[in-house]
C-alpha cells in the first residue's frame, strides 16, 4: 500500500517563491502544450508507455528551449498521466466495461472487446475508424468490425467534448534526479532539512526549508501554496505493516460529541465535540450576518455602501481560511484518537518506538458503519449535516489506512437504526421511543426488557452484532 504524505516548507521569501513559481510556470506551459497535443486520438498509441510520448514530443520539437530537459521529461510523463486519468474517469462514469459485457455474450467477443479497452493504442485506432488486431485473441473480422464500431460509439459518447485543461501553474512532479536533500543546523542547534529543487536557471537549485525532518525520496510533487507563500512537498511512502493483530474485535460508532464510541462503551476523543460545535456555531452566526448583508445590498444595489460591503464583508477568503484552520484542528484530534483505537492506549508514540507493540493489544477486526446509510443519523440540529458527513468520511478513510498498518481486518455494516435497536440478543426491539437524546431505554411492549444505557454504546454494540446478521445486510436500504 502506498500513501502520499504532504510536507510543508517554511514560508519562503519573495525572491525564492518567485523563483519557484517561475520554474513551475515553465513546467506547466510545457505540460499544457503536451496535453493539448494528446487530444488527437491518433496519438493515443503513445499513451501505453509514457516514454513513447516523451520521445515523440522531443522529436517533434515540442520541448521549450533553455530549460532542464529532464524537467520537461517529467512534464511529458505528467501530461500522459493527466490524459489517462481523464480517459479512465470518463470510461468509468459511462460504465463502458459493464455495457460492453452486457452487449456481447460470446466469450471470444468479450475477450476481444476487453483487450481493446486495455490498450490505448487499440482505443486510438478505433477512434480513428480502424479495427485493431489483437494477437492473443482470435475473432472473425466480421465480429471485430462489429465490436470496434460499437466501442467507437460508446467511447465517443463517454468522452463528449471534454478534455483536461491545464490552467494554473500550481505544481510540478520531480524524479530523484531533479532534487536533492540536505540537512543544516538552525540557529538553535536543531536540524533543518532542505529539499533542493531544480530551477529555471542552469545549474542552480532552489533550496526549500522543510518545517519537519521527514524522509524525502523517490518521485515527489512540489505544490505551491499561494496564500502562505510556501510550498508543499508530496512524498509517496510505502506503508509497512505490523504483524497481524490478535486482540479482541471492536465495533465503532462515529460520534459528534466524541470521535467515536467502541463496543465496550469507551468514548474516544472527547475534545472533538467542543471543536465541532464551535465550528458550526461560528458558521451559523456568520452565515446569518452575511445573509442580512446580502439582503441589504440587494435593496440598495449599485450604491457606494453596497460596494463597500461586497468588498469588506462578503468576501470568502477569510471564511475559507477559517474553515481550513478548524478542519485542521479536527483532523489533529481525530487522527490521534484513531491511532489510539487501532494501536492501543498510549500507543500514539508508536513512531518513536517508546511503546512495545504487541499484536494482542491491537484489535483483530474493526467493524464500522457503512457510510452510504447516513441520512438517518443526524443526531444534532446544531451540527450541520455537511460538517458531520465530511468528518465521518475523513475518519473512515483514516481508519482504513491505520487498520491496514496495524494489521487489523476491517468490515463495514449497515448502521440503519443502530441507535434505536435494543442490543439485548434476546430482544432486539426497534423503536424510536427507545432513544431519548443520549439515553437508550428499551420500551419493548411485549415484555419488561428495560435495557438501559448510553446511546452511542448501544449503537456500537449493534454494529458489532450486525456482522453476523443476515437480515440487515450492507445493502438494505435505510427505509427498510
Ligand atoms: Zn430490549
Amino acid at each position: 500500500m502506498k500513501r502520499t504524505v504532504r510536507l510543508a516548507t517554511l514560508s519562503l521569501n519573495k525572491g525564492k517563491y518567485d523563483e519557484l513559481y517561475s520554474v513551475i510556470k515553465r513546467y506547466t506551459d510545457a505540460k499544457r502544450v503536451f496535453v493539448a497535443h494528446l487530444r488527437q486520438t491518433s496519438l493515443w498509441r503513445l499513451l501505453d508507455r509514457s516514454k513513447s510520448f516523451r520521445d515523440y514530443a522531443k522529436a517533434r520539437g515540442l520541448y521549450p528551449e533553455g530549460i532542464n530537459v529532464h524537467l520537461i521529461d517529467q512534464a511529458a510523463f505528467d501530461a500522459v498521466d493527466t490524459c489517462i486519468r481523464h480517459i479512465e474517469s470518463c470510461f468509468a462514469r459511462a460504465d463502458i466495461k459493464a455495457k460492453t459485457w452486457r452487449r456481447f455474450t460470446d466469450e471470444n467477443e468479450r475477450h476481444y472487446a476487453y483487450a481493446c479497452l486495455a490498450r490505448y493504442s487499440a482505443i486510438g485506432q478505433i477512434m480513428g475508424g480502424g479495427v485493431p488486431e489483437i494477437s492473443t485473441v482470435t475473432t472473425s473480422l466480421d465480429a471485430r468490425v462489429k465490436i470496434a464500431a460499437y466501442l467507437h460509439r460508446v467511447i465517443r459518447d463517454a468522452l463528449g467534448s471534454s478534455w483536461p485543461t491545464v490552467v494554473k501553474a500550481r505544481s510540478m512532479s520531480l524524479d530523484s534526479g531533479l532534487y536533492s536533500v540536505a540537512d543544516g543546523d538552525t540557529p538553535k542547534g536543531k536540524t533543518r532539512r532542505y529539499v533542493q529543487v531544480v530551477s529555471s536557471t542552469h545549474h542552480k537549485r532552489i533550496s526549500l526549508p522543510l518545517s519537519g525532518i521527514s524522509r524525502v525520496s523517490g518521485n515527489i510533487r512540489v505544490v505551491l501554496d499561494e496564500e502562505h507563500q510556501r510550498a508543499f512537498i508530496h512524498v509517496i511512502y510505502d506503508v509497512a505493516r505490523l504483524p497481524r493483530a490478535t486482540g479482541p474485535a471492536i465495533a465503532l460508532d462515529w460520534g459528534i460529541t466524541e470521535v467515536c464510541t467502541d463496543s465496550s462503551g469507551v468514548h474516544h476523543g472527547k475534545e472533538y465535540g467542543p471543536a465541532l460545535r464551535s465550528m458550526t456555531e461560528r458558521r451559523n452566526k456568520t452565515d446569518k450576518a452575511r445573509n442580512r448583508l446580502h439582503a441589504l445590498s440587494k435593496k440598495d444595489a449599485g450604491s457606494k455602501r453596497t460596494k463597500h460591503i461586497a468588498r469588506n464583508n462578503l468576501g470568502t477568503k477569510k471564511q475559507q481560511a477559517r474553515l481550513r484552520r478548524t478542519k485542521a484542528q479536527l483532523q489533529t484530534i481525530s487522527g490521534a484518537t484513531i491511532k489510539e483505537v487501532v494501536y492501543g492506549e498510549g500507543n500514539r508514540t508508536r513512531a518513536k518506538k517508546r511503546v512495545p507493540q504487541l499484536p494482542s493489544q491491537r484489535p483483530r477486526e474493526i467493524i464500522i458503519e457503512d457510510l452510504s446509510h447516513l441520512q438517518g443519523k443526524a443526531k444534532s440540529k446544531n451540527i450541520s449535516r455537511l460538517c458531520s458527513s465530511w468528518a465521518r468520511a475523513e475518519n473512515q478513510e483514516r481508519i482504513t489506512v491505520h487498520a491496514y498498518v496495524g494489521g487489523s481486518g476491517m468490515k463495514t455494516v449497515n448502521a440503519a437504526y443502530s441507535s434505536q435497536t435494543c442490543p439485548d440478543p434476546g430482544c432486539g426491539y426497534v423503536h424510536r421511543d427507545n432513544r431519548h437524546g443520549d439515553v437508550f431505554h428499551c420500551r419493548n411492549p411485549d415484555w419488561e426488557c428495560n435495557w438501559q444505557g448510553d446511546v452511542d454504546h448501544v449503537a456500537a454494540m449493534n454494529i458489532a452484532s450486525r456482522i453476523e446478521d443476515r437480515q440487515i445486510n450492507r445493502f438494505t436500504p435505510y427505509r427498510e
